[in-house]
């Protein structure tokens, strides 16, 4: 494995060529699970806090690698990401999510919100604006049920062409969401300048906001803020009724959680659904 021969061998560890053996499985057997279309989204609820009912859905990747046995996103969405994949896979999932939103608000009766995850990376193509635009025409339902998902990650470095995507997803008529908010490089000048709509509060802060006092003031003051600048507020990672009802006293608007749903696949979605239609 291309090491010089001198004393620099002794640092090159058993364990440190196994990592990389791993990594290069890895990268080969996600090549071919992008060309064999192997990845799949499941779809976790999204509930209006006041009256539980669902209002849409987080669309989370999964790599369906064998019938049973399905991989997350923790394990290989850095590998897509380096590797370049993430462009062609992330098409895949916008035209997945849209095709999922058209039958989910088939099924309700009426629209369904669905959100989309965005990574830095797909940035760059300048096609991307262009794609989701044709994608969300060819289904037909309004633009403003999607919601993109981005984190403060993407403006380290702070491109035109970020800027310039977001404004025309944003006139075009989408929703632009700033996820896991609080946890990055947070700066108000982002939501100053750009055409953000809504606050994901992250997990971290959910957690313990009834138990913590710190968590309790910054997801209380992002709910706040939400509201000051019109926009939509969503708590991420609710697991407890106490944590629920905290989120209802705080008036904050949408829900995500295994309280409600874990992210589930298509059918289960739609089982969830006609469940929602009978009531
Ligand atoms: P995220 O966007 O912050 O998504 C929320 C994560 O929290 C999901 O993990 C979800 O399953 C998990 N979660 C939701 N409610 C709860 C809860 O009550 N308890 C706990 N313990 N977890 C909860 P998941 O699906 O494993 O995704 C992890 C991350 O991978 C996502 O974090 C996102 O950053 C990334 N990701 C997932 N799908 C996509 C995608 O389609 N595109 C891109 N670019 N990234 C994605
Ligand atoms: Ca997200
Ligand atoms: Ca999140
Ligand atoms: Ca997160």
């Amino acid at each position: 494995v291309g090491v010089q021969s001198n004393s620099n061998i002794n640092f090159f560890s058993h364990e440190m060529e196994s990592q990389f053996l791993q990594m290069m499985e890895l990268e080969m057997q996600l090549e071919k699970a992008t060309a064999e279309e192997e990845f799949i989204l499941h779809y976790q609820p999204q509930v209006d806090i006041e009256t539980m009912q669902i209002k849409g859905f987080e669309a989370l990747i999964r790599w369906q690698k064998q019938p049973n046995e399905v991989i997350y996103p923790n394990v290989f969405i850095s590998a897509i990401e380096r590797m370049g994949l993430i462009n062609t896979i992330g098409y895949s999932i916008i035209k997945q999510a849209c095709q999922a939103q058209a039958i989910f608000t088939n099924v309700l009766g009426r629209n369904v919100g669905m959100s989309i995850n965005l990574s830095p990376s797909q940035f760059v193509d300048p096609n991307l604006f262009a794609v989701i635009k044709e994608n969300i025409l060819s289904i037909g339902s309004p633009p403003n049920c999607f919601t993109f998902e981005i984190t403060e990650s993407l403006f380290v470095d702070n491109s035109a062409n970020v800027m310039d995507t977001l404004n025309k997803l944003r006139g075009f008529g989408v929703h632009i969401a700033l996820d896991d908010f609080g946890t990055g490089y947070s700066s108000f000048n982002v939501l100053r300048t750009l055409p953000i709509t809504e606050l994901k509060i992250d997990k971290s802060f959910v957690d313990n906001v009834t138990l913590n006092p710190v968590d309790e003031g910054i997801t209380t003051t992002i709910i706040k803020l939400a509201k000051d600048l019109n926009m939509k507020v969503v708590a991420e990672g609710i697991e407890t009724t106490t944590q629920h009802e905290f989120m209802k006293t705080h008036n904050c608007n949408l829900g995500q959680g295994y309280l409600y749903s874990k992210p589930v696949s298509l059918d289960k979605a739609l089982e969830l659904l006609y469940q929602e239609r009978e009531h």
